[in-house]
């Protein structure tokens, strides 16, 4: 076990952290409230190579793994402009296809997922099935040679920006007629594919979407690896979602303790600056301590998928999510309450930081549904649901 970054990784660290703060909070809440988008940084950071530093060199990627994409994505958050869709785009769908798909499917796509060129949304949510994935209605039924796709998705980010989506549906087996999950790269110009914008109440650049899959008619190759490994597949995608969604966590909280910490070492509303009374001081110090715990199970986890441990990174890449979305709420309702009436100015933006980081106790997967399977398969309890 070594606890002490290579200098590869802590080159990448400040190399990464160097972009972010050339374009840093005040870039991203402007996009945000203009209805804006970071592709500018977006394309950066694919250039220099962050965005698919996790895929595979022979298909443009950087060769390394989930701990160092985890990294880029913590450090650019840390600076204010943590980028969403790189959860979506190089950790699920770049790893499941670069894990299961064809050779065909990992010529076309990861050269793109890796250089950012192309943006893929990952969708598996739908309106009546929420965070219980055995009642996906999305069905793929076989017409010859291709798919007809027909189903709803909802709240899934990154639609207008993304050329595809990789959808989580369901096959019908052909012998027993038994639905099976199974993955479709769904390209966001076929015909019968629809989205329609949600009006959310976060101040974040990426928007979320309802699709609407209606007889959308796809080639065989459209299908990710084998219909019966689907859901092995799919946990091969949702683990790193879980780790960069505990990065992109962290990194927000770093950042909001941070101007806490600025502020409290400057404002004086008494004798000494408001940072020396404990009842400011220590709230920022267990936000910091907790940060650094959460940020330990992170590595923990990603480490564990690097080394091609899936079971064992399920259940830490789980508690690393739950522990991150807990920090960083507190830490940004710690910087609220440290900088007063400071914190509902536009001008600090805290206060727009709220929504976003709260979101992080919901999705991509709730807390609640984290400690079912804490409950269920590290300590071995019943299953309640
Ligand atoms: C900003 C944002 C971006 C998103 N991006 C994407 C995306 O790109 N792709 C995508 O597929 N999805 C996306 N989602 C969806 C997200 O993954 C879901 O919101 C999340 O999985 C929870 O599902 P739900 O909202 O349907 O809640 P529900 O499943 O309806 O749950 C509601 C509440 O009930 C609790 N609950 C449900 N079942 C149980 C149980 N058995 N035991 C205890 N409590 C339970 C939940 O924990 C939650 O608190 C996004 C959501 C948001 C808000």
């Amino acid at each position: 076990m070594d606890f002490t970054e290579t200098d590869e990784q802590r080159a990448l660290r400040a190399a990464v952290a160097d972009l972010g703060n050339r374009y840093g909070y005040s870039y991203f809440t402007k996009q945000a409230r203009s209805g804006g988008r970071l592709t500018e940084l977006w394309h950066e950071a694919g250039k220099l190579g962050f965005i698919g530093v996790n895929l595979p060199e022979e298909y443009g990627g950087g060769g390394a793994g989930l701990y160092e994409l985890s990294l880029v994505l913590e450090e650019l958050a840390a600076a204010g402009c943590g980028l969403l869709m790189m959860v979506v785009s190089p950790a699920i769908c770049g790893t499941i296809i670069a894990r299961f798909g064809t050779p065909e499917q990992k010529r076309h796509w990861l050269p793109r997922l890796a250089s950012g060129s192309s943006i893929m949304a990952f969708g598996i949510t739908e309106p009546d099935a929420g965070s219980n994935s055995h009642k996906l209605t999305t069905v793929a039924t076989r017409d010859g040679d291709t798919w007809v796709l027909n189903g709803r998705k909802i709240y899934i980010s990154g639609v207008d920006e993304a050329e595809a989506v990789l959808i989580v549906g369901r096959s019908a087996d052909a012998k027993t007629g038994k639905l099976r999950p199974a993955l479709f790269v769904v390209p966001t110009g076929t015909p019968g594919f629809t989205c329609r914008p949600l009006e959310m109440d976060i101040v974040a650049p990426e928007k979320q979407y309802l699709l609407f899959l209606d007889d959308v008619r796809l080639p065989a190759d459209a299908l990710v690896g084998e219909e019966g490994a689907a859901l092995l597949q799919l946990f091969a995608g949702l683990n790193p979602e879980r780790i960069m969604a505990a990065a992109m966590a962290v990194g927000s909280g770093r950042y909001a303790l941070g101007k806490a910490v600025g502020y409290a070492r400057e404002r004086e509303v008494w004798d000494v600056p408001i940072g020396a009374h404990q009842g400011v001081a220590h709230p920022l110090a267990q936000v910091k301590i907790e940060l650094e715990l959460a940020r330990l199970m992170m590595h923990k986890a990603a480490t564990l998928y690097d080394a091609g441990d899936d079971m064992a990174a399920g259940e830490a890449a789980n508690m690393a999510k739950y522990a991150a979305a807990e920090a960083s709420i507190k830490a940004v309702d710690q910087a609220v309450q440290t900088l007063g009436g400071s914190s509902m100015t536009a001008e600090f933006g805290l206060a727009a930081m709220l929504a976003s980081v709260r979101t992080t106790r919901i999705a991509p997967v709730s807390r609640e549904m984290i400690l079912n399977f804490v409950a269920q398969h590290s300590l071995g309890l019943p299953k309640s649901y």
